[in-house]
């Protein structure tokens, strides 16, 4: 395929603010893929070569980028410097410079996509000596036979400004648009993706096999699984209710989720965004080597820092931080690692996640030897609400986060929040029991103080996964020091949009619109009714955060579609005013 096919493409998804529309290019582009090169395109949408899981980034400083720019076209370093300042995007700048070009030259040979992705690909895994040279000459190689327009997406890829912000989902209803002529096939595709975490591959097999293939996809060694995620509850009376007066309940503790994969004598480990993390625990692989009777299985826990002389877990903040601050090997040393192994999906050879819960944990109990790394999240079967009760106090008095209640008839349900596993958590002092996670659509310029600083709060939302679309929540002003302002905007900018992004639905306008990329925590007072926000919205209004202030800033563990949820949202809202008994009607 001819890489201008894909360029275009890319051109018209930059323009279109219509979410069907998003689709259906999408959806052009792949009917003329074919399993060849599909994969190709699936990555490079995303500003990719391969799959997060595998750790291949093309991440190329924009140093480099301005130095391939000067090889491909002749000119001065200072000369890319100069336009890059004027135009404020160096995409623009090889564009502007292939144009000049191009009317120099009369031949070149068309780029095509797998020159293209090749290109990248090996810019991605290039190593040893001369390797920054290396991937200057590969992506100038490129350059000189772009196009204007393929000149400046062929830019935007390795500096990680494509600001298409294509999501998961969009990219498979597009699949099964182009492929199966019906969006409805969507959830064929994403349960085989919450298998294989791995849209290439998912795209892929649905091109060589079809559907029958896609509803045959299982688990792979190596290739995480997406993990099954918990609902909230407001009281432990109603989690009882909605678990049948009877379930598991274990510990919830407040560290770090891992996936583990095993195959023999190789291990991997992958976070709660599936990326690869097994270099960041020589300790936890040592232990799995050792404690788990089984050659090849996928299992998961929660990895916590604890001081072995008190017996305290550290709080979450300080089980990542140990990698940071003091190196991996010193830090297994000085803040070793427990890891609570909850659920496992599979071993040797065999899929267990449609088992139920209670057999699940049969096999895990059978798996892990007892040892000082890995041990068995704490758990008890729960009959009735008082020893749900006393479970949890006895967790919270340890100083545990909460807990965990468990339906033990259901399969593990992978990618999806669902009812089979319920988080309760220790009260915090705000009115709402919990915080909620945004994603930052737009920014206002902010006036009076703030007005220096050029931006004075965000456009925040959550996000639908029905829809794949941010629908809008609140205003976010407070919160941030006046440096994380600064930074904010600094990123904010490398991501700014002409208009509102398609997957975006707001009633309010920003005064910079940006790709849905950034999370951010915010804590809340309450959730209002508002007609001015478009989550939850029932046809008059919509629902608010009253008060919202920044907890965190940019959430580096969290992507867009891993934010708060719209039903997430309404759930709250309704047990808020469960713990408030409001009066009125509300069609919630
Ligand atoms: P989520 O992971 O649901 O998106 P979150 O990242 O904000 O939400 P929490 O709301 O605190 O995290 O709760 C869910 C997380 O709790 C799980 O993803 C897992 O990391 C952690 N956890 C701790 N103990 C357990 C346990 N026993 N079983 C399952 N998960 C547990």
């Amino acid at each position: 395929m001819e890489f201008k096919e894909v360029a275009q493409t890319f051109e018209r998804l930059e323009r279109t603010s219509e979410r069907l529309e998003l689709i259906s290019i999408l959806a052009s582009l792949f009917s003329k893929a074919d399993s060849s090169n599909v994969h190709m395109i699936v990555y490079l949408l995303q500003g990719r070569v391969s799959a997060p899981y595998t750790g291949i980034e093309i991440g190329l400083g924009e140093k480099l980028v301005e130095e391939a720019i000067s090889r491909a076209f002749g000119v001065e370093r200072g000369e890319v410097e100069k336009l890059y300042k004027e135009l404020g995007d160096l995409g623009l700048v090889a564009e502007k410079l292939a144009s000049n070009k191009k009317q120099m030259t009369l031949f070149s040979e068309p780029l095509t996509l797998e020159r293209v992705y090749n290109n990248f690909y090996r810019i991605a895994t290039a190593s040893g000596q001369g390797v920054v040279d290396k991937k200057v000459r590969l992506l100038a190689d490129l350059l000189k036979d772009a196009s204007p327009l393929e000149a400046r997406y062929i830019v935007r890829i390795p500096i990680g400004r494509l600001r298409l912000g294509i999501g998961d989902a969009t990219i498979l209803e597009a699949l099964a648009v182009a492929k199966l002529g019906d969006r409805v096939y969507r959830e064929d595709l994403e349960r085989a993706y919450n298998y294989v975490s791995d849209l290439g591959y998912v795209a892929r097999v649905l091109f060589e096999k079809g559907l029958e293939g896609i509803r045959e996809v299982k688990p792979v060694l190596g290739i995480p699984i997406r993990p099954a995620l918990a609902q909230r509850a407001s009281s432990l009376e109603e989690i009882m209710q909605r678990m049948g007066g009877e379930c598991a309940a274990e510990a919830k503790y407040d560290g770090f989720r891992l996936q583990i994969h095993r195959d023999g004598d190789k291990v991997w480990i992958f976070s709660r965004r599936m990326e690869n993390m097994t270099g960041l625990f020589p300790d936890i692989t040592e232990a799995v080597l050792r404690q788990v009777k089984a050659e090849k299985v996928i299992f998961e826990g929660e990895a916590i820092a604890y001081n072995e002389e008190t017996g305290e877990f550290y709080p979450f903040q300080v089980t990542i931080q140990r990698k940071r601050k003091y190196g991996v090997e010193k830090a297994a040393e000085e803040y070793p690692l427990k890891l609570f192994a909850f659920d496992v999906m599979y071993v040797e050879g065999e899929d267990v996640m449609d088992k139920p819960y209670k057999e699940r944990r049969k096999i895990l109990e059978e798996i892990i030897e007892k040892g000082e790394t890995i041990e068995l999240s704490e758990r008890i079967i729960a009959r009735g609400v008082k020893e749900l009760r006393d479970f949890f106090e006895s967790c919270v008095e340890r100083g545990l986060e909460g807990i965990m209640a468990k339906s033990l008839k259901s399969p593990y349900i992978a990618g999806a929040r669902k009812w089979a596993w319920i988080k309760y958590k220790r009260v915090m002092k705000s009115q709402l029991s919990d915080t909620i996670d945004v994603v930052i659509v737009g920014y206002y310029k902010g006036r009076g103080q703030r007005a220096k600083l050029g931006i004075g709060g965000v456009l925040a939302a959550v996000y639908d996964p029905k829809t794949d679309t941010f629908k809008t929540v609140a205003k976010v002003g407070s919160g941030f020091t006046e440096e994380q302002f600064v930074e904010l905007k600094r990123l904010l900018d490398e991501i700014a949009i002409p208009h509102k992004h398609p997957r975006v639905v707001s009633k309010l306008e920003a005064d910079v619109w940006v790709e849905p990329k950034y999370v951010i925590t915010v804590l809340a007072d309450e959730i209002t009714r508002s007609p001015n926000h478009t989550a939850g919205w029932d046809g008059e209004r919509g629902l608010a955060l009253r008060f919202p202030r920044a907890v965190s800033f940019v959430r580096e563990d969290k992507g867009p579609e891993d934010a708060t949820t719209e039903e997430e949202l309404i759930e709250m809202y309704r047990q808020q005013k469960h713990v408030k008994v409001e009066e009125g009607e509300d069609s919630y």
